[in-house]
């Protein structure tokens, strides 16, 4: 027999904006159930930089001295090298910012803290693993979901259901909800080795060589995560070179490491690849139903910004539905909360996807015009301190770190 349940709200997915959609609901006083189809939060190389932005969230909602706790890294500054020669220099100390540095924290440490505080809210539940399989429907509009959990099968009624099952999202599938894959030129391995003693900690760097990058970023507890790129597809290829191809590479961007590179990267097995894609969703909801952070905008890693609009969609979307279910014709606040999200956050989205697009351009300049145009314009603007400032504060620093940064929004959006 099928179990049912009643919420508030039903969330798909216990990612960063599942779960923090769901504290900030249960905060203020809502019923939510978080249905996530894996046991527990193990990820590895999955948006461990968080930019100074979510920091200051998280430090709002009360997360952020917790993950402290746990001795989470903050980089302190950036630096882009090419040929081995120094281009741009960045000291995060400059912004003047309540929060000026980006962190490096592990996903599972997140997501775990996450739902720790919201466990201490009454109206918060979590079920896992239970995978979402259907949608429940009743004349056209989604009226909560049908998960297969260990116990069998279990119905969730709730006026609103909350898509935030990530990049691969099934439940966009099931609601009839088109989107547009727009795959990058480049694919990204990743490996994890000691940070190396020779370095400065808490530095993020970024190596170049003609079209061929390296990012090397300290990772929790004492690790550098590393990512370098290769063509789009070519896996199979750069595997069949065989793992010396990994350390002549690494040789060429960073010849101090040669050694520890070839002491913990003995084969392919101890890299994992990212297939970089852009996810363009030009409708983020139908009645009843709403997408928010991956399900509706991938972005690419690079700047890591991801988790930034997983965690402010959360926040804003949490403000509309509470506000939606407080007044009479619920159904139909809804559906509107539903469409003002977009049109609050669509433009913030955008904006980074360009800025990450431009920038994976600017990598992959090979030529040698091309390449003395990019060396110019980082050693321009190093040079400029105020020019510095702006276009790292673009990239960095993309909502106002101000007491009510979703009223601020909400506010612009209207504006
Ligand atoms: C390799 C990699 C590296 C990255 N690095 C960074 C970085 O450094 N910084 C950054 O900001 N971003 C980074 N990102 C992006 C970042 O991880 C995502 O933007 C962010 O996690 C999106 O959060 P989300 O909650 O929308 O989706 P996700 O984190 O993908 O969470 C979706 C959740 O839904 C669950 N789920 C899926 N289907 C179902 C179902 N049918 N039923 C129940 N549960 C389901 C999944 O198990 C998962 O827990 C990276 C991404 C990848 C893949």
């Amino acid at each position: 027999m099928t179990e049912q349940i009643t919420a508030d709200a039903c969330v798909i997915g216990g990612g960063p904006a599942g779960l923090v959609f769901a504290l900030a609901l249960a905060a203020a006083g809502r019923d939510v159930v978080v249905v996530e189809k894996n046991e527990d939060f193990d990820r590895s190389f999955r948006g461990e930089s968080i930019l100074p932005d979510s920091v200051w969230l998280l430090d709002q909602l009360g997360l952020l001295q917790p993950l402290r706790d746990q001795k989470v890294l903050e980089a302190h500054g950036l630096d882009i090298s090419e040929n081995g020669r120094p281009l741009l220099s960045v000291d995060f100390r400059r912004f003047d910012q309540p929060q000026p540095f980006p962190m490096e924290i592990p996903q599972p440490m997140l997501l775990r803290v996450i739902t720790e505080a919201a466990s201490r809210r009454p109206g918060f539940r979590i079920i896992r693993p239970a995978k979402a399989v259907g949608l429940l429907r009743v004349s056209g509009r989604v009226t909560g979901v049908r998960c297969q959990t260990q116990q069998g099968e279990l119905e969730i009624i709730s006026p609103v259901t909350i898509g935030a099952d990530g990049r691969y999202s099934k439940i966009r599938d099931m609601a009839g909800i088109e989107h547009h894959k727009a795959p990058l030129e480049r694919d990204v391995l990743w490996f994890k080795m000691p940070y190396p003693q020779i370095w400065e900690p808490n530095r993020y760097r970024i190596r170049i060589k003609q079209d061929r990058h390296a990012i090397f970023l300290p990772t929790h507890p004492n690790m550098v995560r590393v990512g370098f790129n290769i063509p789009k597809g070519g896996l199979k290829d750069t595997r069949a070179a065989g793992i010396g191809a990994l350390h002549d590479r690494m040789d060429e961007l960073a010849p101090e490491l040669g050694s520890l590179v070839r002491e913990h990267v003995t084969s392919w097995s101890d890299t994992i690849m990212l297939d970089i894609f852009t996810t363009v969703v030009p409708q983020w909801s139908i009645p009843g139903l709403v997408l928010i952070g991956d399900a509706a905008h991938t972005l690419s890693p690079i700047l890591g910004h991801g988790v930034n609009h997983a965690i402010m969609d959360a926040l804003v979307l949490a403000r509309l539905v509470d506000r939606a279910l407080a007044g009479p014709d619920t159904g139909t606040a809804l559906d509107r909360a539903g469409i003002r999200f977009r049109l609050v956050r669509e433009g913030k989205v955008r904006q980074a996807r360009h800025l990450q697009l431009r920038q994976e351009k600017i990598f992959t300049l090979a030529s040698p015009p091309a390449t003395l145009l990019r060396r110019s314009l980082y050693r321009m603007i190093n040079g400029l301190p105020p020019v510095k400032q702006r276009v790292l504060g673009r990239a960095y620093f993309t909502i106002p770190q101000v007491a009510d940064p979703v009223a601020q929004q909400l506010q612009a959006a209207e504006a």
